[in-house]
């Protein structure tokens, strides 16, 4: 027997991929060994998501060459760090994938400030250049405030620079940061199949920055919930996790956010992602008891960072588009 959400689903019409997608994330063997009356929060499926995001933007990757317009992105790796190689690695595959046109320029950790900046220049003055990407962390002794900055706005395909940030602040958002820009498409993809709203909602973020937190915060506002922003001076973290209908969790924390904190039926999304001494990866909630709660929950891995990359190439898109005065059907 199926547990009672994947019954609901059944009765349900209207947007049938997404109700069997769903169903089938949930309905896992191990779930039903536990026993049919139990319900789990559905799974919130980062790459089946992330999928269907690639899709959309190779079409419309294909509508603008069809104009004669190439989508262009240029990263800059600066350094050795592992972790940023696999994810420049990660983008530079996911624009092949799409259509993107991508050029990769790996620099030594001793590059200094003045020699990122010409290099962002060069990417700012060259038409061929919709999207610039500078991967973060930068080495000590370069400002990466100030690189940021350098950035011009309508390539700023990460998000990150103030006039973008501000825009997304004043309600207008035109580029804007790739995690919290997916974890909403992931809200969305949810809202449609389950007749669920951000608006009146009470949400609750963990954490502040200006990539995630704080970005994630101005959309869940535009999107009418009304939202709590907590980080690392926040008190009684539980009780303001408990008072949440949306718990969005990047505080950076291995586990941090415990089942019996989150209100029943509340939608959680969990962007941390840590990696075990065992070599396993965890997120930012107690995957194990929170899906008992959630309504709905999305997994580490397989949530949140694969959403990330497909909104990259969206942004991407969405860059060369709007430098055109390009809108899409
Ligand atoms: P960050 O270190 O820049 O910011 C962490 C934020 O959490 C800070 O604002 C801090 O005040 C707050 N915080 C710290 N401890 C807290 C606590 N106990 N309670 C509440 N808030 C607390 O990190 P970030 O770049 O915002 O990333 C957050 C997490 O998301 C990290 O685990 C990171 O690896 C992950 N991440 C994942 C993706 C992805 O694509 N899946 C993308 C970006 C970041």
């Amino acid at each position: 027997m199926l547990p009672t959400r994947s019954l609901t689903l059944r009765a349900c019409s209207g947007r049938c991929f997404w109700l069997l997608f769903l169903e089938t994330a949930v309905t896992t063997p191990a779930d039903m060994d536990l026993g049919a009356a139990r319900v789990f929060a559905v799974t919130l499926d980062g790459k089946a998501m992330a999928a269907m995001l690639r899709a959309q933007v190779k079409k419309d990757v294909d509508v603008l060459r069809q104009q004669g317009i190439t989508v262009g992105l240029a990263v800059a790796l600066i350094g050795d760090d592992p972790a940023s190689q696999v994810y420049v690695r990660g983008k530079v595959k996911a624009c092949q994938e799409v259509g993107i046109e991508s050029t990769m320029q790996g620099l030594p950790a001793t590059t200094t400030q003045a020699e990122l900046v010409a290099l962002v220049d060069l990417w700012n003055a060259d038409p061929a250049v919709d999207g610039i990407l500078v991967q973060l962390p930068l080495p000590k002794g370069i400002e990466q405030r100030a690189i940021i900055d350098r950035i011009d706005p309508s390539k700023d395909v990460d998000g990150f620079h103030p006039f973008n940030l501000g825009l997304l602040a004043s309600g207008r958002p035109r580029l804007v940061a790739c995690t919290p820009a997916g974890v909403m498409h992931m809200l969305k993809v949810y809202g449609q199949a389950y007749g669920w709203t951000p608006a009146g909602k009470r949400a609750v973020v963990l954490g502040r920055s200006i990539t995630v937190g704080r970005p994630m915060s101005l959309l869940l506002t535009n999107a009418d919930a009304t939202v709590t922003v907590c980080h690392s001076r926040t008190p009684d973290l539980a009780g303001r996790v408990a008072e949440a209908d949306v718990v969005i969790a990047a505080a950076g924390s291995p586990q941090l956010v415990k089942g019996a904190w989150i209100k029943p039926g509340a939608v959680v999304v969990d962007v941390g992602i840590h990696r075990s001494a065992d070599g396993s990866l965890c997120g930012d909630v107690e995957y194990s008891t929170a899906r008992l709660r959630a309504a709905a929950l999305s997994p580490v891995p397989g949530g949140v960072g694969p959403m990330t990359i497909a909104q990259l190439m969206r942004n991407c898109v969405d860059a060369a588009a709007q430098r055109r005065g390009i809108t899409f059907a």
